[in-house]
């Protein structure tokens, strides 16, 4: 009964997150970002040394294979974009870390030819007290603290 409730609630607050477009963990402790206009695709970045790997995750939070799709990475501000080299792998996409407290902007399509989807994030590195994770992948961060 217990365990029930509990899946509930989980549900319930991921779906919550979902809605407010706050900060979403995925299944690898990665940070979520939406890859769809729907929530049916994601994708999952996380750190391997200086670089971020992403991962492209279906509805259900399990690994969709790589084939098709496209992604483009771009670091910086307006003024001065700067489009980071994305290396397609299996499981996902490989591009150089961004320098920490700089937005990643990612684009992402399904095949060539479709819309790109458009999703970003920032590199906040320090430490949030709460959880003390970093502020990208902090657990806690009401939405209201976006910018
Ligand atoms: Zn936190």
């Amino acid at each position: 009964m217990k365990t029930k409730l509990t899946t509930l609630a989980v549900a319930l607050l991921t779906s919550l997150t979902l809605a407010h477009e706050g900060v979403e963990i995925g299944p690898n402790g990665g940070r979520i970002l939406e890859f769809s206009k729907n929530e049916t695709l994601h994708g999952e970045i996380t750190v391997q040394g200086d670089s971020f790997h992403i991962a492209v995750l279906d509805k259900d939070m399990k690994p969709v294979a790589v084939t098709e799709q496209t992604l483009t990475a771009i670091t910086g501000d307006r003024e001065s974009p700067q489009k980071l080299p994305v290396t397609k792998t299996e499981k996902g996409f490989t591009l150089p870390a961004v320098k920490a407290g700089e937005w990643l902007i990612l684009q992402f399509k399904l095949d060539p030819k479709a819309k790109a989807i458009t999703a970003r994030m920032e590199y906040n590195t320090s430490e949030c007290e709460a959880c003390k994770s970093p502020e990208w992948l902090c657990k806690c961060k009401p939405e209201a603290e976006k910018k």
